[in-house]
């Protein structure tokens, strides 16, 4: 018995080494490559000859043999210099990894506050270095873009989207064009999870062309997923709230299993949403941290208010606009299925919004001391506020309560040090339009300085995905996700729009 395996170990490792190997009409190729090639004297042209000979091997080792092959058989001082410098140097040549060099550009990196004139080095999907002193070498292989008198941002993320609710081809009609203006990731922030795993895999290896996807699942008391309709939308085909990618929760639940359900389906967070208590909130919030997700939340989610929010572990918050004047509201508050009808809700609400508050009023300080010493970022979502709203006189300006209410919270929370990020709520709008550069407009129009603005639907939103690490900034070891741009965004932030190129994962999206 033991002699069978043997032997059979044995031609399984004859088998593999051989198919190693050159075979013996490539070598021949090889021999006949080598001869042509030590008759050439110029470099460039003897590498053109090589490379074009060898990117027919089906993968790298065989692609580094025939390099080694070459050099063996050369007899030409010329050829044995190139095959040195391939074989060292670059391995782009074996791998096939992509080069780029972003030239002589205006670098606004989302670390410092202004931009920089340097180059940008891309290697494969990464940015492996940023020269400031022309100093760095190219390699050959790059292909070089000069783009003097450009601006490089880090690409942007949109921290509110909804792509699912419409077909798959939809979801992918509307990623790509928003990749094309500049959007190299998204917050879905809660949908039909198989088709937000699917979207997650496809446009992370470039199957689809579209920004990173991550998204939350849902998890909510019973009351949402009876009461309302669009969790059943998208949970077709199942029972809402009883799915991976939305889960009814009470105090009974088991929490482990919800959040593990959660994880397994590839979402990057739960987001917590109506009638969840603040003692359930908490307690579901600490579990998906133990299981490394992350929490995201409304501001308010009734019956708890922003204050137990952040307080019970929430790290983005979103919607500026409903926040703070619920804070004036004693003990929690009513969640919209306790009332029998519209009109109660309506003047529940309606009563409860204590308009006459700034910065100065206790309740304020203490919601955005807290926020900003827990790390919870606040997703403003201007843009929804203007939905329907005709621009005033020089097209920029709204006017609604929402708004109105939605700039105040955000230039205090931004004044008091709370981080902004930036999310549309309304990733599309008709004609292709792509909602995100607007929302940094809106927060330009609220206070924050251009490069905040900037920062917000870049390094902020990043840190909310809990990617701050690999995305966000345009920094060495970072995914070389970059918009140049033709104009000065630090002067104009419409300039955010005014793109020359966009590049995901080191690759220029046509
Ligand atoms: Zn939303």
């Amino acid at each position: 018995m033991r002699k069978t395996i043997l032997a059979f170990l044995i031609t399984v490792l004859v088998t593999v080494s051989v198919s190693a190997q050159l075979p013996e009409q490539i070598k021949e190729g090889l021999k006949n490559l080598t001869v042509k090639v030590d008759k050439l004297t110029d470099a460039s042209t003897i590498q053109k000859e090589i490379l074009s000979f060898i990117s027919a091997a089906p993968n790298e080792d065989l692609k580094k043999k025939a390099l080694v092959f070459i050099q063996e058989n050369s007899k030409s001082a010329h050829t044995k210099e190139v095959l040195a410098r391939l074989l060292k140097g670059s391995d782009s040549v074996v791998t096939n990894k992509n080069y780029i060099v972003l030239k002589n550009a205006n670098i606004i990196d989302a670390i410092s506050d202004t931009s920089k004139k340097g180059s940008v080095f891309i290697e494969g999907d990464k940015i492996t270095a940023i020269d400031y002193t022309n100093s760095m070498q190219i390699p050959e292989v790059a292909a070089i873009y000069d783009l003097e008198g450009k601006y490089i941002i880090p690409g942007l993320i949109d921290a509110h989207v909804h792509i699912t609710h419409g077909t798959l081809k939809d979801a992918q009609e509307h990623l790509q064009t928003a990749l094309k203006k500049g959007v190299t990731g998204v917050r879905d922030m809660g949908g039909d999870g198989r088709m937000l795993t699917l979207l997650k895999k496809n446009t992370m290896i470039g199957e689809d062309v579209g920004p990173d996807v991550f998204f939350s699942t849902i998890i909510a008391g019973p009351e949402f997923f009876e009461n309302d309709p669009r969790p059943k939308e998208v949970a077709k085909g199942a029972t809402a709230g009883k799915v991976p990618w939305q889960t009814a929760i009470t105090h009974d639940s088991d929490l482990r299993q919800v959040v593990a359900e959660a994880k397994g389906l590839g979402a990057t967070a739960i987001k917590v949403y109506l009638n969840v208590d603040k003692d359930l909130f908490r307690k579901v919030a600490a579990e998906a941290k133990r299981q490394r997700l992350k929490v995201w939340s409304h501001a308010v989610v009734p019956p708890t208010k922003a204050i137990d929010i952040t307080n019970g572990g929430s790290e983005v918050m979103s919607h500026a606009a409903s926040m703070v004047q619920y804070e004036f509201i004693k003990g929690d508050l009513k969640s919209r299925h306790a009332f029998k009808s519209q009109e109660e809700l309506k003047a529940y609400r309606q009563k409860s919004q204590n308009l006459n508050w700034d910065k100065n009023s206790a309740e304020v300080k203490r919601l955005f001391n807290a926020m900003k010493a827990n790390n919870s970022i606040l997703d403003a979502t201007m843009f929804v506020y203007t939905l329907g709203l005709e621009p005033s006189e020089n097209g920029k300006k709204v006017d609604s309560t929402r708004y109105k209410i939605g700039v105040k919270a955000v230039k205090i929370a931004y004044d008091m040090g709370v981080k902004i990020g930036a999310g549309s709520d309304h990733m599309i709008s008709k004609d292709n339009i792509i909602n995100i550069h607007r929302e940094i407009e809106l927060l330009t129009l609220a206070g924050l300085s251009n490069i905040d603005a900037i920062k917000a639907a870049t390094i902020i939103n990043a840190e909310g995905l809990g990617e701050e690490k690999n995305i966000g900034t345009i920094e060495k070891g970072k995914l070389a996700n970059l918009v140049v741009l033709n104009t000065n965004p630090l002067e104009n932030i419409e300039s955010t729009k005014d793109i020359k190129f966009v590049i995901k994962r080191g690759k220029i999206v046509e």
